[in-house]
């Protein structure tokens, strides 16, 4: 489109298209969201915890050092543009296991790579919640992804930009000059699905391997007057309510069921009440699907022969902190025809 003002169609308002949409508007492009409200759709349960931290062998998450450094100043300008509050950082406190993990954790502290990823010290700010030793990872935080997904919702409802509908696959088709759907015509349409893909006619092609995944809402007295967010195999993140936290996450392999199931909730609250020594009392429990997808690396780009067709999916565990670097990346990719980043460019599987 070269910068021109092209009608773009975007399918799916989870977190890809959610800020999809805003950087488009933001380069000048007329835009249609639509979104089926899916209440379970991995987005609207995600904790949104920005970790940048993968616990095997303690190192930092895939491209790290990209992400995290822009991560809070590029929510913080939506926050100033939508006029809502929705992201947060917090201290992160991870308390090891056994002594095994702690070797691990104490050799990898002293790694002048992670010098400033990890740190020790400030025993008194957790001496009353355990005596095991602990490490803190720095630079983290949550992304309240369910209120930043409705002041988008409401941001694109007043431009009348936004429709609550279930897209058609059937009822798109091609056209001389791009794509039409419901009597109207669009340059482009970009796929922002999660787990939708397994139903589009296009790119079902692209391999997808769905991960469940349970979330509790708890309430959980006397843990400290400072929020944290607490990691020992499962977590602990602050809300804004008071001494209420978001318990998870667990992964079901082979399962595609959004239905809550007892004895997940009871193996959470166990582990809660084992990490905090305290009475953790259950508010509410969800359950949902990551788009989780091959080695970890998402899907983003033009469908090979179906020109004017894209597909921007598979954040899998950690859309929240993706979707920083890759939802201007495909703006500029759909606008300016500015190359993808090889290792998440769907041109890799041609
Ligand atoms: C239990 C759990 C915990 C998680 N915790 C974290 C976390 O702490 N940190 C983190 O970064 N990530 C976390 N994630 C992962 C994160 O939620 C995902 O990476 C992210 O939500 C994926 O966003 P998406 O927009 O690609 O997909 P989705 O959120 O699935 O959005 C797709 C949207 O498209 C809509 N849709 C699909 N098909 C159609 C159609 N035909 N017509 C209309 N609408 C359609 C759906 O209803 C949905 O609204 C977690 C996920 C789960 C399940």
């Amino acid at each position: 489109m070269n910068n021109k003002v092209g009608r773009i169609l975007i399918i799916g308002s989870g977190l890809a298209g959610s800020c999809l949409a805003l950087e488009l508007l933001e380069r000048g492009q007329d835009i249609l969201l639509i979104d089926n409200q899916f209440e379970n759709s991995s987005s609207r349960v995600a904790a949104g915890l920005l970790n940048p931290i993968v616990p095997k062998g303690v190192r930092k998450t895939w491209q790290c050092d990209i992400l995290f450094p822009a991560l809070f100043s590029y929510y913080r300008r939506w926050e100033q543009r939508l006029n809502t509050h929705f992201i947060d950082s917090y201290p992160f406190l991870n308390i090891h296991a056994n002594e095994g993990e702690s070797l691990e954790w104490e050799k990898r502290v002293l790694d002048p790579e992670m010098e400033d990823w990890l740190r020790r010290g400030d025993e008194s700010a957790y001496a009353f919640l355990t005596q095991e030793p602990a490490t803190w990872v720095n630079h983290c935080g949550r992304l309240d992804v369910s209120t930043f997904l409705q002041s988008v919702q409401d941001h694109l409802t007043q431009r009348n930009q936004y429709r609550i509908e279930q897209f058609h696959h059937d009822d798109c088709a091609k056209t001389k000059d791009g794509w039409r759907y419901a009597g109207e015509f669009y340059d482009a349409v970009v796929f922002c699905e999660g787990i939708g893909l397994l139903n589009n006619p296009w790119f079902n092609d692209l391999f997808m391997d769905p991960t469940g995944g349970d979330i509790l809402k708890v309430h959980i007295p006397n843990i400290g007057s400072n929020p944290m967010i607490i990691k020992q195999k499962q977590w602990l993140v602050p809300t804004h309510e008071a001494d209420v936290y978001l318990l998870g996450s667990n992964f079901h392999k082979n399962n595609l069921s959004t239905e809550p199931e007892q004895k997940d909730a009871e193996a959470l609250l166990a582990r809660a009440a084992q990490i905090t020594g305290q009475t953790v009392t259950l508010l509410a429990h969800r359950r949902a699907i990551r788009p989780t997808v091959q080695q970890r690396r998402p899907y983003l780009g033009e469908h090979h022969t179906e020109k004017g067709l894209f597909v921007f999916n598979g954040l899998g565990a950690k859309g929240s902190s993706l979707c920083a670097w890759l939802s201007p990346m495909m703006a500029e990719n759909i606008v300016n025809h500015v190359p993808l980043d090889a290792e998440v460019d769907i041109q890799r599987f041609t």
